[in-house]
């Protein structure tokens, strides 16, 4: 049965005939270095991942929750913007991406950083976490680093590479990438499918690589994701839930400030 499977992801990915390995990424100081596949491409990511925010600041707006607590707004603008002015180290088309940054009024602990960099900050989390600046930006570059790595992009792929599998299109028709399929399947992974254990592992290190470059004291993500790990119920959410076990994340965290230390010191603080 098994080798059956493999057989049709083999035959998925050739009628996709776009199977692509690269690295999204420059390694930066904390070295990150691991190769992507890909079924599907970036353009078609990002354009999903735009619709789909475009439609969740529509759908807040008509509920009046979007943005309308203009101090912390101003607060998650800030601090993005000063990570976003140091992305290019590790990739030098993102400088350039659309970003946008709002705030959705609801009492979730949730934040996301959608493909070409649409963030999203619950004030759920800034109410209950309490964050300093610094945990702030540890959270943001945590975020931001999952949009530059196209993490997304990655879950899509494979979840596009399983239901291609199941359908057998693949083998019936040499299927294209439907439009509606990847669409549906960046919401999916957006909203309620969480990252894996790796691309979190990756997500913190380059994150912590970003806020030191922008001048926040990198030990705060150390705090920040302590107070995290202390706010998530048994059962969270997903996302929260895999993160990393709190102990192992902290561990980690702490061998590569000494890699970024460096680059704090000689950074612009705010
Ligand atoms: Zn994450």
């Amino acid at each position: 049965m098994k080798n059956w499977t493999r057989a049709f992801a083999l035959l998925a990915a050739a009628a996709l005939g776009a199977c692509t390995t690269v690295n999204t990424t420059a390694p930066g100081a904390v070295g990150i270095a691991r190769e992507q596949s890909f079924l599907v491409s970036a353009e078609a990511v990002q354009s999903a991942a735009g619709q789909s925010y475009a439609k969740t600041l529509t759908d807040g707006r008509a509920k009046g929750v979007v943005n309308n607590k203009p101090v912390m707004l101003a607060r998650v603008q800030a601090v993005s913007r000063r990570l976003i002015a140091q992305v290019g180290a590790f990739r030098p088309d993102a400088p350039s991406w659309n970003w946008e940054i709002n705030v959705m009024d609801t009492p979730e602990i949730n934040a996301w950083c959608m493909a070409g960099g649409k963030i999203m900050v619950y004030s759920g989390l800034i109410d209950k976490l309490q964050p300093s600046d610094a945990e702030l930006a540890a959270l943001l570059g945590h975020e931001i680093a999952h949009a530059l790595r196209e993490h997304t992009r990655e879950a899509v792929s494979r979840s596009v590479g399983q239901q291609l599998v199941l359908t057998g299109l693949a083998a019936a028709t040499g299927a294209s990438q439907s439009t509606v399929q990847i669409a549906n399947a960046v919401a999916q992974v957006t909203y309620s499918l969480p990252h894996g254990r790796e691309q979190e592992t990756e997500a913190d290190r380059m994150g912590l690589e970003l806020m030191a470059r922008a001048g926040y004291e990198p030990r705060a993500a150390v705090t920040f994701f302590q107070k995290l790990a202390r706010a998530s119920p048994s059962k969270g959410p997903s996302w929260l839930s895999t993160h990393p076990q709190s102990e192992a994340r902290a561990a980690d965290l702490q061998a590569y400030i000494a890699r970024v230390e460096p680059l704090y010191k000689a950074s612009a603080k705010p």
